[in-house]
């Protein structure tokens, strides 16, 4: 009998209630005893909607984030909220979003009231989602609290369910921290593996039976460092008195597949979604008695499962390994929205394609069942399955030949400038005749509440077509002016008529469906609702054309056009499985030429292509990175590159780190990038020094994700030692980013500031 298990479930809630509850209690709303109710309820929920599992998890849900939980039961929190008095949950939020201090905490009360900085988010390996980085020095210790594990294993059990707490594991635990004074984590190792050992004698003093303990590491390339650190940790924890399951996901185990087959625990489970034909070779290196899970549902993406052609190949994995074989999602569901049934819009074709959380379990459940009492049993919803799936694949809305000719017609001139940097750019100083420093903004302008109801009246049927336009025009008029009055030199619309910048284009692109409640957590109460690329992409009109030209009417100074890349379209969106993600993304870059093409006939003369999310994209092990770049990098110069010498491209991207994918970031052959460096102090744009990016850079010296103004002085203090760096002819200055989560206020002497320090520096340098 094959047992079925889960190794994690979304928590959110269905309807996010979840976040609901947490954004009512931080703004005082509601008490801390509606808060704590709403989390029973949701696990209580979880629990029920996995009740057909062998073993459902515990310990999954979480408040904030299952890494912050993970150092909670540690008792490993940053220095600077120990000896906290006050509730234990307040003390937690304290972690994870940082505490402002009141203007004048009075008398006595530094300590206590003074604010607290919130602690450093990073991605979940290659996940949009964001957890907060533990905080480790020499001298960190670990003490164990299994309070909130115990309390939510006492819940399942009262509630029946048969429970398997999940941990992170030790090794991962500490390759997802950040040394703060440079010492090497791995020496914490010892300190961190007795409560380890304690944690886990406590599980089963409680009755645990099995603990899942996940190492997601495994699937990156570890050093002989982190490979002894693997051995020295699960010898470590042997003698424990639970079996331990020793979870991989997100990847291929590849080198490590020896290790991770070999380390003492009861199982191991891996992702046969990423890593099919590396489980015959690991079934070989498996000892006898050790359980093998097989993650076969795809925990990060929305598709159906191929049920009949899945079980093709587990039969005879099931036939050989018998009850050892276990079965799950790829990964916990924390990845894939709650529950397909609450969608009322999705069209009939598109839903039947789909599975969300609660569908997946159910795939779950039907593949045991072939399994365990033979296809025959299931036969119904097994050709339901089949059928589905062949309709996707035969689908005219999926498949459309022009666009795959397209695709295949694609040579890399297309991607090819008509002339190098050096030659072009005068022509471009010509036509813009902008002086040294010239300044622009990165796209948006504040979102303001009129806005906001303009759009939502629009979506409601309350607003006219042309009321709408009216309203979007009106607010577009309103950033140039301001822009004018500034005195910036390269102005933009500002995107009031945009409410996302992926979800934008998605709206007007065929291949591309949305959901009204698949919400993904992206940290804390955050989250995203990606669109759906499910089809062959197609750019039935221009999408960006009318709003720009209107824009540019109004002034004389230079408009940007402002698109969104293909490979950050694709990054922020679920995508198709049925042909590699290169190809869509090649094809998101044909429908963005042609509006670039467009946006050139129409007469704009600078235009901005976002790749916020190219960075994100990279592959977990860097022998791929290569293979990622090379398409990514190609489909941006397709959608970019197709405009004449004249015309000016820029990109932005929304970080700093650029050392490790510099040749690919300048292979791009933007004429100018904008990047992320405020609050870097410039020292990332050592990365862009003279002899390594060749165009022209804007390096933000104004960090939008703050409220505070910065002063003249300081931009022009960061901006020269940018010159330091890059030759002062091919810098600009702007912000770190678009300023739609500004307010004007805040907008406007920020601004000032900037054009003045870009004055200053005109004259200094
Ligand atoms: N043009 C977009 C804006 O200004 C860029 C946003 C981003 O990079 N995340 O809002
Ligand atoms: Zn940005």
């Amino acid at each position: 009998m094959v047992t079925t298990h889960n190794l994690g479930f979304p928590r959110i809630g269905a309807q996010r209630e979840l976040k609901f509850a947490l954004e009512s209690y931080w703004k005082g709303q509601s008490s801390r005893a509606a808060l704590q109710q709403v989390g029973q309820q949701l696990r209580q929920q979880h629990w029920a909607d996995q009740a057909a599992l062998d073993w459902a998890p515990v310990g999954d849900f979480s408040f904030y984030d299952q890494v912050l939980d993970m150092s909670f039961t540690l008792g490993h929190l940053p220095e600077r909220v120990r000896g906290h008095e006050g509730d234990v949950l307040d003390n937690y939020f304290r972690v994870a979003r940082g505490r402002s201090a009141p203007a004048d905490p009075g008398a006595g009360h530094a300590a206590c009231c003074a604010g607290v900085a919130a602690g450093e988010m990073t991605k979940w390996f290659d996940t949009n989602y964001h957890y907060i980085v533990p905080e480790f020095t020499a001298t960190t210790t670990f003490q164990l609290d299994a309070s909130r594990l115990l309390a939510q294993w006492a819940e399942a059990r009262a509630q029946g369910v048969k429970a398997k707490p999940v941990l992170i594991g030790p090794v991962t635990y500490l390759a997802l921290g950040k040394a703060k004074d440079g010492s090497d984590r791995l020496a914490l190792l010892e300190r961190l593996l007795p409560v380890y050992a304690q944690l886990l004698d406590t599980l089963a003093a409680q009755g645990a039976e099995w603990v899942q303990i996940d190492e997601p590491i495994l699937v990156t390339e570890l050093d002989a460092d982190w490979q002894h650190a693997f051995n020295t940790a699960y010898h470590h924890l042997k003698s424990a008195k639970v079996k331990l399951l020793l979870a991989s996901y997100f990847g291929s185990l590849q080198e490590n597949a020896y290790l991770a087959a070999n380390l003492p625990v009861a199982g191991l489970h891996v992702d046969a979604i990423n890593d099919r034909d590396g489980v015959r070779p690991l079934i070989n290196l498996l000892p006898a008695h050790k359980v093998l899970s097989l993650g076969v549902v795809n925990g990060r993406n929305i598709w159906k499962t191929d049920l009949n052609a899945t079980l093709d190949w587990l039969e005879p994995l099931a036939e050989q390994l018998g009850p050892r074989l276990w079965i799950a999602p790829s990964c916990s569901l924390l990845h894939v929205p709650v529950d397909l049934a609450s969608e009322q819009k999705l069209d009939a074709d598109i839903l039947s394609w789909l599975a969300f959380a609660r569908q997946k379990l159910a795939e779950l459940q039907l593949l045991a069942q072939a399994l365990n009492h033979g296809r025959a049993s299931v036969r119904e919803a097994l050709d339901a399955n089949r059928a589905a799936l062949a309709a996707r694949r035969a689908s005219t809305r999926v498949h459309r030949p022009e666009v795959q000719l397209a695709v295949s017609k694609i040579t890399r001139d297309l991607g090819q400038r008509e002339t190098p940097y050096p030659q072009r750019a005068p022509k471009q100083a010509a036509l813009l005749r902008l002086p040294k420093f010239p300044t622009t903004t990165i796209g948006s302008f504040p979102q303001t509440a009129e806005i906001r109801r303009a759009r939502s009246d629009f979506k409601a049927g309350r607003l006219d077509a042309a009321g709408y336009q009216a309203a979007m025009r009106a607010e577009i008029e309103r950033a140039v002016r301001e822009q004018e009055a500034l005195g910036l030199d390269v102005l933009v619309h500002g995107e009031a008529e945009r409410n996302d910048m992926v979800e934008y284009f998605g709206e007007q692109l065929d291949g591309y469906a949305f959901s009204q409640f698949g919400w993904v957590q992206s940290y804390g109460s955050r989250c995203v609702k990606p669109p759906i690329l499910f089809g062959d992409i197609r750019r039935p009109q221009p999408m960006t054309v009318a709003w720009t030209t209107y824009a540019q009417s109004l002034t004389d100074k230079p408009m940007k056009g402002m698109l969104t890349g293909p490979v950050t379209i694709l990054n922020w969106s679920f995508v198709r499985d049925d042909q590699p993600r290169s190809v869509s993304c090649l094809q998101l870059a044909l429908a963005i030429r042609q509006e670039v093409l467009d946006l050139e006939r129409a007469g704009v003369r600078v235009i901005q292509i976002d790749e916020a999310a190219l960075r994100e994209g990279l592959p977990l092990r860097r022998a791929q990175w290569p293979v990622y770049l090379d398409w990514a990098v190609e489909s941006f110069r397709v959608a970019a590159n197709g405009v004449r010498d004249e015309t000016q491209i820029h990109t932005h991207m929304c970080y700093s780190e650029f050392n490790d994918i510099m040749a690919a970031i300048a292979d791009m052959d933007a004429d100018v990038i904008t990047i992320e460096t405020s609050r870097s102090d410039m020292e990332l744009l050592d990365a862009f020094d003279d002899f390594r990016y060749p165009n022209e850079i804007g390096p933000g010296v104004y960090d939008i994700h703050s409220p505070n103004i910065p002063t003249e002085q300081h931009m022009v203090a960061l901006m020269k030692k940018a010159a330091e760096r890059v030759p002062a002819e091919r810098l600009w200055v702007n912000p770190d980013c678009g300023l739609k989560t500004r307010q004007w206020p805040e907008v406007i002497p920020a601004l000032t500031h900037l054009v003045a320090a870009a004055k200053t520096l005109r004259a200094e340098c």
